[in-house]
């Protein structure tokens, strides 16, 4: 049986992998298992291949009886939110995040706005290599309706946050659909708003998409020229973000999740959910603050599953998408933007104040060549001479295997699309960090017969 989705939904390159004739069989396939009927949200990013394959998707749908409410060019939460808003039994949104222009794919959404798991992905991958499509009688095809989601949404999401002070903020969206939000919902809460790449473009020619340091250096340079007080950049769907502080420099993303997930606890809810690779400056931040953090393995969809699943107060991945359970289901990059200012109002703190208040840690990092098809028996091995390491103060196998230390952690985990297995170590210490990278990659080396 072939693979269709990835770790993020269906994505490939245009006219390779992904082709209007997918998308159309796999709008019927979506279709036939929804029981050909029911409202679904449809929604694309600002590529310039999404509106033709947000079409075909489309018809796949119609043809199946589904019905399509349209939302057009949306940041990918808006879709999470739409469904549950507009009680659509579905969501899917055309995107490919943050790959370079030339990619598209999809991302699915259930009833309640949330990702669709792995296991619902495969249910939909099996239907689609077993031809499982089922089309309608010519009398119930399905109906298109537009739907103006994007000012309900900013208002919602403003509502949600009151500010006692005006600030002055910089936003890069990057060409991506978080123009259309991110902008304008700073400014509904009374900030003074400069923009930077914030007209979409799907040519994307404004910055490479990924929100990190390295695309980042417009953004830093005009947070310190307007003197501002924060700096935020999305992803291209804006499901993710990155911030800058006023000093101009772009905050590690660890320390900017501890700082929002421990803002997030409540009386009633002192759980955080992150993935097996953040840092531990988020359970030290989060345990100062009286909450808990739980583990999943790397993906939002495992973040989102956990947090239902332990009622948490927030969830969220290194990679900045972060979500929010009181608000909706699906990591959310604008809403996540205006949280991080209500955490500087509220403590009446600088974002710089705020961070240079966190513990450090270093963290060492190393690829490490392996076949994919050696993967599984090299991770068995790991497991067993984990065992024989003294000090080890527990091991989890949540994804890959991560041992952890008094003074630190090692986690070791096969690439999920590369051949490689990544070893990061982290660590109060940069010396204490190599030492415990160096051991993994000694004993990675011995069980591959390598040499290091
Ligand atoms: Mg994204």
């Amino acid at each position: 049986m072939g693979k269709l989705f990835g770790t993020s939904g269906v994505r490939g390159v245009l006219w390779k992998q992904i082709t209007p004739g997918l998308m159309m069989d796999l709008g019927l396939v979506f279709a036939t298992h929804l029981g050909n009927s029911g409202t679904v949200v449809v929604g694309r990013d600002p590529r310039v291949s999404s509106v033709m394959l947000e079409d075909s998707f489309i018809s796949g749908l119609l043809s199946g009886g589904c019905r399509v409410r349209q939302v057009g060019t949306v940041p990918t939460p808006v879709v999470g939110f739409a469904v549950r808003r507009l009680r659509a039994v579905a969501g899917v949104m055309v995107t490919a995040s943050h790959n370079p222009p030339q990619y598209n794919g999809i991302k699915l959404f259930d009833s309640d706005g949330m990702a669709y798991t792995p296991e619902l992905e495969t249910k939909i991958e099996e239907a689609y290599f077993e031809k499982r499509m089922e089309r309608v009688r010519w009398d119930r095809i399905g109906k298109v309706e537009k739907a103006n989601i994007l000012s309900s949404y900013v208002d919602e999401a403003a509502a949600r946050v009151r500010l006692k002070r005006r600030y002055k903020i910089v936003v890069d969206c990057g060409n991506g659909s978080g123009s259309l939000v991110t902008p304008f919902l700073f400014r509904k809460l009374g900030c003074e708003v400069k923009t930077l790449n914030a007209h979409p473009d799907g040519t994307f020619p404004g910055r490479g998409l990924e929100p990190s340091a390295e695309n980042l250096e417009g953004l830093c340079k005009a947070v310190k020229t307007v003197g501002a007080d924060l700096g935020i950049a999305h992803d291209g769907d804006a499901d993710r973000v990155a911030a800058v502080d006023d000093l101009g420099r772009v905050v590690q993303p660890d320390k900017l999740l501890a700082l929002v997930a421990a803002g997030q606890l409540a009386e009633n809810r002192k759980t955080v959910v992150t993935t097996v690779d953040s840092s531990m400056v988020v359970d030290e931040v989060v345990a100062e603050h009286g909450g808990k953090v739980v583990r999943t393995p790397v993906g939002d969809v495992h973040v989102a599953a956990a947090v239902k699943q332990h009622d948490s107060a927030f969830g969220g991945e290194p990679s900045g998408a972060w979500i929010f359970p009181d608000f909706h289901l699906a990591p959310d990059g604008p809403f996540g933007s205006i949280k991080i200012l209500e955490l500087m109002d509220s403590t009446g703190k600088k974002l710089s104040e705020l961070l240079d208040g966190l513990p450090n840690y270093q963290t060492a990092r190393e690829k490490i060549p392996c076949p994919n098809s050696k993967k599984i028996q090299v991770m068995e091995k790991v497991g067993l001479r984990s065992k024989e390491i003294s000090d080890v103060l527990s091991v989890s196998h949540v994804d890959g295997t991560r041992l952890e230390f008094n003074d630190g952690w090692v986690l070791v985990r096969p690439s999920g699309t590369e051949p490689y297995i990544r070893v990061t170590a982290e660590s109060k210490s940069s010396e204490r960090a190599s030492d415990l990278l160096r051991m993994m990659v000694k004993i990675l080396g011995d069980i591959l017969h390598t040499p290091r």
